[in-house]
């Protein structure tokens, strides 16, 4: 049976601030079981736990508050704890924003690679997902339905000629993540920079830290021909960390973002018939196929 897992010891790095632009400082520390992951706002005091309750804002990036503090771009740091298996964990930083680093979560999982992780001795509850629960709003979905382990198909879909169209589907596992999902970066439209700049937003934003999509073309080289797909994945995975278990189940998302991912995990919670907590999650010999209900259309790419 798994057991919940912390760090092995503190680790920790500098960057920027995505909106703001100035320097922060992370920590990610070791926590006593059964702490969940919290943020600790060093510079205020203040605490912060990595759950639904404290989600605050999620416009273009998660935004957790507690006793009117807050801390944002929360998803890829959580992203990366989670889909590693970190169960219990301080993240400590000194000022509102967790630093952007690379746009990804590559730097996360290297982090928790240099930190090493440690049993502790509690066993691992999963949310099993027993019955599809969904919301569905206009032409964007998100949908768990019950599967083994933890798998995510996405499908993306925009107004725009380099990316109109793209849809992936992985079992989720530390390796996976690692490998697949981590390295992808945030990306943004070179129409939409120009109006957060003015709006006071995304002043760290840099071709350093995110893809930015010009009308024509990349302002810089993709890490995959269908990078952006995975980056949503990557904030879906940090998103749904905020259930404050590991889910088993499948994940389904068309044209979705952070507001269907945090609307799912409410309706999850809410909906109590649907889930299960489980200390043995995995059945082996269950692939996850392609759907062809989904399939069909990435036929209109
Ligand atoms: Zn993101």
């Amino acid at each position: 049976m798994p057991y919940r897992r912390t760090l092995k010891r503190e680790v920790g790095c500098t960057g920027i601030g995505l909106h703001t632009g100035r320097p922060v400082q992370l920590l990610l520390k070791p926590a006593s079981a059964e702490s969940g992951i919290r943020f600790f706002r060093k510079d205020v005091g203040v605490e912060i736990p990595a759950s639904l309750e404290s989600l605050a804002y999620f416009d273009h990036a998660t935004t957790l508050q507690r006793q009117g503090v807050s801390i944002s771009t929360v998803e890829h740091v959580l992203s990366a704890l989670h889909a590693l298996g970190v169960d219990d964990a301080l993240v400590e930083v000194n000022g509102p924003e967790v630093p952007i680093l690379d746009g990804s979560a590559a730097p996360f999982v290297i982090l928790l690679h240099e930190a090493g992780l440690r049993p502790l001795p509690i066993v691992r509850q999963y949310l099993k997902v027993l019955e599809p629960v969904e919301i569905v709003r206009g032409t964007k979905f998100v949908r768990l339905l019950p599967g083994e382990g933890f798998s995510v198909k996405y499908t993306i879909g925009f107004d725009h000629p380099l990316l109109r169209h793209q849809t992936r589907t992985f079992k989720v596992t530390s390796e996976s993540f690692a490998d697949e999902i981590a390295p992808a970066r945030t990306f943004g439209f070179m129409r939409e920079v120009e109006a957060l700049r003015r709006a006071g937003l995304a002043l760290g934003g840099s071709l350093e830290n995110a893809v930015v999509i010009g009308e024509s073309g990349f302002l810089n080289k993709l890490r995959f021909e269908d990078e952006f797909v995975r980056h949503k994945m990557l904030d879906a995975i940090g998103d749904l960390a905020l259930v404050g278990r590991p889910i088993a189940g499948h994940l389904e998302a068309l044209r979705a973002g952070h507001a269907l991912h945090a609307a799912l995990a409410h309706k999850l919670l809410q909906t109590p018939e649907a889930w299960a907590l489980v200390t043995q999650p995995h059945q082996p010999h269950l692939e996850i196929g392609p759907q062809p209900s989904l399939a069909a259309q990435s036929s209109t790419a």
